[in-house]
Formats: C-alpha cells, structure tokens, sequence
C-alpha cells in the first residue's frame, strides 16, 4: 500500500482558492475577511455508528464534508478552510480485505469529498492520516467558516412569541435507512429520494446565508426535529407549541419526520413579522419552508405537539430511535 505521504499527496493535496498555505507544511494559514469573525465546528463518522462498512465511498467523502457544511448553515456562516483526520482501519467493506486503505476507495472517498468542497467552495487545507488497527474507520473533519461581526444564528436566540418553521421534508434519511435495515419497503422515486437524503444530504448553507438577518435562531436537524428543538428552547429558555397543517400518517412516516436524524434540514425561529420575507426566500431558493408552530413561554425545552385534527400527540420519544 502506498505510504501515507503518497496518499496524501495523491489524493487530498489541491491547490487552495483563498488560504495563504494549504496542504503539505506543518500548519495552514488562512486570513480571516475583514470585519468577519471565524466560525468553527467538527464531525466526526465513524463506520458502524454513522455509516455502514459497505457505504460507497464517493457519497461517504460528500457526507464526511455535508454534515459540517450543516453546521455552518445553521449558525448562518460561509463555509471556507477544512480539515480533514482520517483513520483508516482494515476490514471495511467485506470485511476480509482492506478496502478504506486501498488506494481505489480513498480515491472515490476523496472524489466525493471534493465534489462537495467545490459546491461549496470550501478549500481543504490540511489534516491527518494514520492506519487504525482492525476496528472502526474514523473521518474526522473540521470546518472552518465566516460570520460578519455579530451575525451568527444561535440556538439561544428564540423569542416568546417567534414562529417556528422548517426547512424541506425532514424524515428521508430515517426512512431510507429502515430501507437498509429491512425495516421498511420503499419504490422507485420515495426510494431514490430517500437514499440521496440519507448518502448525499445536502447542507442548507444558502437558506443560512438568507437567514441571517431574519431568524432569531437556528438549528440542524441531525437527531431528529423535536429533539434538536428541544435544545434550541433549551438554549432560548423557552417551550412551545407545535402545530402542523400535515402531518405524515402515524407509524414510520411520521416517526421519522417528528424524530428521524441524519436530515440536515434547518430549523428555525423567527417574529411573525417576518413571514412575508421567510416566503421570499423560499421561493427565491425553491425550498418548502412549513411554519410548524410557535415559541411560547413556559418551563425551558417543554414541547406540546397537535396534529391537524387539534388532537395532542405529543411523541414518548424526541430523538431518532425507532430504528435502532
Ligand atoms: P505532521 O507530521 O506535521 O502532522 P503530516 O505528515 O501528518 O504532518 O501531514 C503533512 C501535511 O499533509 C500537513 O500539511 C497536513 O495538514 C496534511 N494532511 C495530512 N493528512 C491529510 C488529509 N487527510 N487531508 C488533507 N491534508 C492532510
Ligand atoms: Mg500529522
């Protein structure tokens, strides 16, 4: 197998579109925009807990970056500089030989990897990479992004009387993955849908972007919609109300779409004020964004949830468990 240094200067070395030094000295440098501050965040994936061992490597490499690019939505940040950690043990895949160190899969990996990183114009500009033992194969990236000074969406933002709302059809990458497990039979179209949520979520940066001087706070949806609410009125001090005009029927659907994770969707709060331009948006963006209720006052992180017939259905479980 090649060395370390010949895969990563095989695979992830490019040459960088706005840092000062990229891959291949001890550290990079990059210079903030003026008037900007950074915005930080990592993921990690690690096989057997967020991806199966026989995952495509090319949707795994867009993954590895998408679910960082999430996260800079979700504060309203450009994503700019990544890093990218990888640890690579044998067994992946059959199980018998070592795919993840096999210069075929690391290609594919860093081929999807990219293909996000150009989407986004996210530069990567440096990491780590080492062998594992026999065991979990383990991506760890960092993004780095910018916010103009004092701009950021935090989860502690929501004020009493805020509308809460939604972006896309949260629920797909929990169904597609009951898909895998056996626990679900899906079709042509929902099935396509369903697996590209659940491989190739797509980050909402622009609806972040957007969002910065209409919200009043943000949220990702990575373990399911009432628990990452839960830590948003948790942060805001508040509780709330939710009320949908459509609700999926009870049972897989409607688990996934109340508790489903892995989505990438955003969620957000914003004054009732603001509904003419949360409507522009979305048209601008050809998004869905679904008004699903209202920030109320009350004990912190406290959650009523209606269906449309006004009947309260307010879920045992909040986070993405139905599946496991
Ligand atoms: P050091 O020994 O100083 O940690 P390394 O030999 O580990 O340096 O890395 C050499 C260069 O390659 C560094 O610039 C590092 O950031 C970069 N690098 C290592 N692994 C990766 C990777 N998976 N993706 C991108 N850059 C990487
Ligand atoms: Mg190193």
């Amino acid at each position: 197998m090649a060395s370390e240094f010949d895969l990563i200067e095989q695979y992830f070395t490019r040459r960088p579109r706005r840092a000062e030094l990229g891959v291949g000295d001890d550290a990079a440098i990059v210079r903030p925009s003026p008037g900007h501050e950074l915005v930080i965040s990592t993921d990690l994936l690690v096989e057997g807990v967020h991806f199966f061992s026989d995952v495509e490597p090319e949707s795994l490499g867009w993954k590895a970056l998408a679910v960082n690019l999430s996260d800079m939505a979700a504060m309203g940040a450009t994503p700019r500089w990544a890093t990218l950690g990888c640890v690579l043990c044998p067994g992946l895949g059959d199980g018998t030989s070592a795919p993840s160190e096999s210069s075929s899969w690391l290609e594919l990996f860093a081929r999807g990897f990219f293909s996000c990183a150009d989407r986004y114009e996210v530069d990567l500009i440096g990491g780590d990479t080492t062998r594992g033992r026999r065991g979990a194969t383990t991506f760890s990236v960092t993004i780095v992004g910018e916010l103009p000074h004092d701009q950021g969406l935090r989860r502690s933002g929501a004020q009493i009387g805020d509308d809460i709302w939604v972006s896309g059809a949260p629920g797909r990458a929990a169904i597609g993955l009951a898909h895998l497990q056996g626990k679900a039979e899906l079709r042509d179209t929902l099935l396509s849908e369903c697996l590209q949520a659940l491989h190739r979520p797509v980050p909402r940066i622009e609806l972040g972007l957007a969002l910065r001087k209409i919200a009043s706070s943000a949220i990702d949806i990575s373990d399911g919609l009432l628990a990452d609410l839960g830590h948003l009125l948790k942060a805001s001090g508040t509780c709330a109300r939710l009320q949908f005009a459509a609700l999926p029927e009870a049972g897989l659907s409607r688990d996934a779409f109340l508790a489903g994770g892995d989505d990438y969707e955003l969620l957000f709060t914003a004054a009732a004020a603001r509904r003419g331009e949360i409507s522009a948006v979305s048209a601008a963006l050809n998004l869905p964004l679904q008004l699903i209720g209202r920030v109320l006052a009350g004990n912190a992180g406290e959650l009523k949830v209606i269906d449309q017939h006004g009947l309260d259905i307010t879920p045992a479980r909040r986070g993405f468990d139905h599946f496991r």
